[in-house]
C-alpha cells in the first residue's frame, strides 16, 4: 500500500492520474508530460516528523520512506544509499567572504554519485512492477548507479551511454556486469535509442526526465541537507544542472518540507550550467518557454551536465523561479579551477560536474547575488575519481606539479628548496 501517494500530476496540463493507472508520462503530452508525484501530507505527517526522524536509526535515504512513493515494507537494495556527510567549510567561506559554506559530498555514495538515490528508487519501483529487465541511458553516472544497484540484487539491466563517457564510468558498468551499449553519438542519441528499446522490449525505464519516481529519490539529498543543518534553512543551495532532475528533486524536498511545516521558507536554489551547455541559463535570461525552446549543441568538459535538451527542464526551471534563485553559467576553465579549490578548501574531491556547483557559488559572489551574511550549501554531486583525465587537467591548469626525485634525502632536500607549496 502506498496510500500516501494521492496521484501523479502532469507538469504541463495539471491532469492528475491515480498512481496505479499512471504510465511514465501524461498520455496527452508525449515525453514532455513529466509527472509529479503528489502526497497526502496529513497522512505523511502522521507517519514521519522531525521528532520521529530524531529517533530513526536508519541513516540511509530510506529513513524518509513515509515521504517516498513506496510501501512501508517494500524491499530495498542492500547498498547504503544516502546519509552522505554535509561538511562545514570555514576556509572556503572566509575566502569567499560569506558567512558559511556547507559542502554535501555525494561522492560518498556506493557508486560515487548522487544518482544512486534515483537508481535505488528505480530498483524499488521496478521490483514493484515485476520488471525482468531495467534500462537507462546516461552520460555515465545514472548508468553506473543503476548498474551497481542492479548488481546488488542480481537485477538484469541494459545500459546506454555515449562512447565518449569517461573510462571510469564505463569500467564501473562492465565490472558490475551490465549489458552495455556504447552509443556512437551524444547522450541525446543514447537516450532516444534507450527509449525505443525500452518500448520495443518492455523493459522498466529509469530514464531521467521520464520516469517520475527519479525526482523522489533525488529529493532525499535535499531532505538530508535540511535535517543535517538541524532544520536551519540555508540562504541558498547551489546545484549543477544537466537534465535538471537533481535540482527538481532538491526543490521537491523543499516543497515537501514546507507542506509538512518542517521549514517556514525555502532556500533560494541556484542552478549552475557550463557555458558550453547552458540551455536553462539561456531560457532563464531570455524568458523563453522551455517547452518550445529548441535544443542547443552542448559541449563541456563536465560530461555529467552536458545536455542538448534538459529532459527535466520544466521542473528545473520551476525550482529556480519559485525559490527566487537564478541560473548561472560558468566556463569550463572556472569548473576545472573549482576542482582543486574545492578539494583543498574542504577535502571534498569532486568530478567537474560536482565542482561546477562551487564555481557557480564563486560566480554568484562575484555578481553580488550571495553576500557576507549568507549561509550556503554546495551540492557536490559526484566523486573526483570518476574522471581522472579531467582532474589531471585541472591540477595542471592550477600550476600544481609533483616533485620528481631520486630516492635520496639529498635529492629531496634540493627539491624542497624550490617547492613553493611546502
Ligand atoms: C547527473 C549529474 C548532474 C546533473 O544532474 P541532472 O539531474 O542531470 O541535472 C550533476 N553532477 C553529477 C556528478 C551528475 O552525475
Ligand atoms: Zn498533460
Amino acid at each position: 500500500m502506498t496510500d500516501q501517494v494521492t496521484g501523479l500530476v502532469c507538469v504541463i496540463c495539471g491532469t492528475a492520474y491515480p498512481a496505479e493507472e499512471a504510465g511514465y508520462v501524461c498520455p496527452d503530452h508525449d515525453n514532455e508530460g513529466i509527472l509529479d508525484v503528489r502526497y497526502d501530507y496529513d497522512l505523511v505527517a502522521s507517519r514521519i516528523s522531525k521528532e520521529s526522524l530524531r529517533d530513526e536509526r536508519d541513516t540511509t535515504m530510506w529513513r524518509y520512506r513515509p515521504l517516498l512513493p513506496m510501501a512501508p515494507d517494500a524491499a530495498v537494495p542492500p547498498l547504503t544509499v544516502g546519509g552522505t556527510p554535509t561538511y562545514d567549510a570555514p576556509r572556503l567561506a572566509r575566502t569567499l567572504g560569506i558567512a558559511r559554506v556547507w559542502v554535501k559530498d555525494e561522492g560518498r555514495q556506493p557508486t560515487a554519485s548522487l544518482k544512486d538515490r534515483a537508481s535505488a528508487m528505480a530498483i524499488v519501483k521496478a521490483s514493484e512492477a515485476g520488471a525482468e529487465v531495467v534500462t537507462t541511458a546516461s552520460t555515465g553516472n545514472a548508468a553506473a548507479a543503476l548498474s551497481g544497484l542492479s548488481a546488488s540484487i542480481g537485477q538484469k539491466n541494459v545500459i546506454f551511454v555515449p562512447e565518449t563517457a569517461p573510462q571510469a564510468k564505463i569500467a564501473q558498468l562492465l565490472a558490475y556486469g551490465s549489458t552495455v551499449a556504447l552509443v556512437k553519438g551524444t547522450y541525446g542519441d543514447a537516450f532516444d535509442l534507450c527509449m525505443e528499446a525500452a518500448a520495443e522490449f518492455g523493459w522498466y525505464n529509469r530514464n531521467t526526465g521520464f520516469n517520475p519516481y527519479m525526482t523522489e529519490g533525488k529529493k532525499t539529498a535535499g531532505l538530508e541537507i535540511l535535517e543535517q543543518l538541524d532544520w536551519n534553512v540555508p540562504d541558498a543551495i547551489f546545484v549543477s544542472v544537466g537534465d535538471g532532475s537533481i535540482i527538481g528533486g532538491v526543490h521537491k524536498a523543499m516543497k515537501d518540507a514546507l507542506a509538512l511545516g518542517w521549514i517556514d521558507h525555502s532556500p533560494r536554489i541556484y542552478g549552475i550550467q557550463s557555458a558550453g551547455s547552458d540551455y536553462l541559463v539561456q531560457a532563464f535570461e531570455s524568458g523563453e518557454d522551455v517547452l518550445t525552446k529548441a535544443p542547443i549543441s552542448a559541449d563541456t568538459i563536465a560530461d555529467s551536465i552536458s545536455a542538448d535538451l534538459p529532459r527535466d527542464r520544466i521542473k528545473a526551471m520551476a525550482a529556480v523561479i519559485e525559490t527566487d534563485g537564478a541560473y548561472l553559467r560558468v566556463s569550463d576553465e572556472a569548473i576545472l579551477a573549482a576542482v582543486p579549490t574545492l578539494a583543498r578548501g574542504s577535502g571534498v574531491f569532486a568530478e567537474p560536474a560536482g565542482a561546477a556547483a562551487y564555481a557557480g557559488l564563486v560566480a554568484a559572489v562575484d555578481r553580488g547575488l550571495i553576500g557576507p551574511t549568507d549561509v550556503v550549501v554546495v551540492l557536490s554531486t559526484g566523486s573526483g575519481l570518476k574522471d581522472i583525465a579531467s582532474a589531471m587537467k585541472a591540477v595542471t591548469a592550477a600550476g600544481t606539479e609533483p616533485m620528481v626525485v631520486e630516492p635520496t634525502l639529498e635529492a629531496l632536500k634540493k627539491a624542497m628548496e624550490t617547492n613553493t607549496r611546502y
